[in-house]
């Protein structure tokens, strides 16, 4: 077999080997149809199969992530949902046709719910569809991937991603997608290698695959000698990268001494179990679309969420943002549908503002867990100061409030991100307690280049000198004002964007927590001292 190498772009660094698990997208697609008997046995089969992944995917997961899902296997486990699929295999149609059909109508039904908790459920009802539509197909369950494989897709969604098991190796190519989704962000955040923006010729992949998430690169039935050298760099990235755990405990201070925080982004609660809080600064962002998607009337629930992330850090601060749905985290039934660019569309803190019900559950819920520890909540997408006053009047009415219930809380710590360029150029405006840099978005709105946009990808960077002014703009401006600035966006762990961001004057800087090993090793790298170029 002659080895084929397709181009992409870079998402998540590093090499892996295995083989193709094509996920493909199955809408409209059918099977050879079999007798009514026949279709009666693959549906139930199919829902069977989805039952037993489900399952055994809440017994990997923890706390909240495991509830959600938990929803799904009920729903699963009931009977009455695959009814209206089997009364229409009776009267002829395909396993796969009945099961689309009746539940299109289920998920409508919940799409129109008055109660906002069952709209939002919506999702998960998607979610089970596709499931038993894989398992009619003959296809792995995302949950269900065979260890080591490499996940070849159009696109992957968040959800989709984080139902692997990525313990035991693996890798992504995509077609579409950018380095800058939050998949890649995932990937990157537990050591994944990804590549993404491989055009059409994604279908094509199948057999043994390479994908090299550094050359930007995927290769197909890699001769011997390309094995043997990728595994010489898999075993000589692994010796670096078990250096920069062996000293991810202590400070990161460049050559010339300059103390450099390292914090961590919490994108879920499997986040917490990739290093240790004790190797951290802290929590520099934990987002929280993740965490509450389906629990936006919980308070009880984020409580307990927001409580195991400050016990997990263990008396370091703990910088929680609020809801941040939008773009490209859409929460059906909370965000609008339709939006002709839900990017410059109502997300992050204008829609918590517009749905004040639900933005003071969260404050609420934040407040009784800054009664824990060092707690600061951080508003995203915030464009006005007016937009930090009415956030702020809401946080003091929650606190007064509490006041009057017998329940602990205190007052948290209240600052923004950074993000809309806007807001950059006028933090010297804002009254909060910090600033938290948000580039994906700063560097996607400064360049007017989508940050999940393969085709774009190129303009999308961080490093244009345009981007590189609002940073340090920021900083003088938190420095002005007294306020700690940090950098919570993906370049923070890009080791690539690290010289040019502290040059910039940035002394914090929060990343996924895979990537805290090595950015604590770049840093170490580092002369501030010495000219530009020469460090
Ligand atoms: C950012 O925009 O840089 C950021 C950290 O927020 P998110 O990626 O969640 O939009
Ligand atoms: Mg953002």
């Amino acid at each position: 077999m002659v080895e084929r190498c397709i181009r992409g772009r870079a998402a998540s660094e590093g090499l892996a080997m295995g083989p193709a698990v094509i996920r493909r997208a199955l809408e409209g697609a059918s099977r050879a149809k079999g007798s009514i008997a026949e279709e009666h046995a693959a549906l139930a089969a199919a829902v069977a199969r989805a039952r037993d992944a489900v399952a055994e995917l809440i017994a990997s997961l923890q706390g909240d992530a495991a509830e959600l899902i938990g929803f799904q296997l009920a729903l699963l486990e009931d009977d009455a949902l695959t009814e209206a699929a089997f009364a229409q295999i009776e009267r002829g149609t395909a396993a796969e046709d009945a099961w689309r059909a009746a539940m299109a109508q289920e998920i409508a039904g919940y799409e129109s719910a008055d109660d906002e908790y069952f709209r939002a459920r919506a999702s998960d009802l998607a979610d089970i569809r596709d499931r038993v539509v894989r398992h009619l197909f003959g296809l792995a369950d995302d949950g269900q991937l065979p260890s080591g494989a490499i996940i070849v897709a159009r696109d992957l969604a968040p959800s989709a991603f984080l139902g692997v098991d990525w313990s035991k190796g693996g890798g992504i190519a995509l077609g579409e997608g950018s380095p800058t989704s939050h998949v890649a962000m995932l990937a990157r955040g537990r050591g994944v290698p990804m590549v993404v923006g491989l055009g059409r010729g994604w279908e094509r992949l199948a057999g043994e695959l390479l994908v090299d998430g550094t050359r930007a690169e995927v290769v197909v039935d890699p001769d011997p000698e390309r094995i043997a050298a990728a595994r010489r760099e898999i075993d000589e990235f692994r010796r670096r990268k078990a250096e920069a755990i062996a000293r991810q405990h202590e400070p990161a201070l460049t050559r010339d001494g300059t103390p450099v925080a390292v914090l961590v982004n919490i994108s879920g609660p499997n986040d917490m179990a990739i290093a240790p809080a004790s190797a951290g600064d802290g929590v520099g962002l934990a987002r929280t679309e993740f965490l509450t998607a389906n629990l936006l009337h919980d308070e009880e629930a984020q409580y307990r969420a927001y409580a195991e992330l400050m016990r997990w850090a263990d008396g370091r601060p703990v910088t929680i943002r609020t809801l941040d749905a939008g773009g490209d985290k859409p929460i059906p039934g909370y965000t609008i549908d339709g939006e002709s660019n839900p990017f410059l569309g109502l997300r992050g803190i204008r829609l918590s503002l517009r749905h004040p019900e639900i933005f003071r559950v969260q404050l609420r819920a934040l407040s009784r867990a800054a009664a824990l520890g060092p707690l600061k909540v951080m508003l995203p997408m915030v464009t006005n100061a007016g937009e930090l006053d009415a956030a702020r009047g809401h946080l003091r009415a929650v606190l007064d409030d509490l006041a009057k219930d017998s329940l602990a809380f205190a007052e948290p710590a209240f600052g923004i991100m950074i993000e809309v360029p806007a807001a950059a150029l006028a933090a010297q405006d804002f009254a909060a307690d910090f600033f938290s840099i948000g580039t994906n978005d700063l560097t996607q709105y400064a360049t007017a280049a989508s940050r999940d946009g393969a085709e774009v990808a190129d303009y999308a960077d961080v490093l244009h000198p345009g981007v590189l002014a609002m940073i340090a703009h920021v900083v003088r401006a938190a420095r002005a004002r007294g306020v700690d600035v940090s950098i919570c966006g993906d370049a923070a762990g890009d080791v690539s964007a690290i010289p040019a961001l502290l040059r910039a004057g940035v002394r914090a800087l929060s990343v996924s927590p895979g990537l805290l090993p090595q950015v604590k090793a770049a840093i170490r790298e580092l002369d501030l001292a010495r000219p530009v170029g020469s460090a």
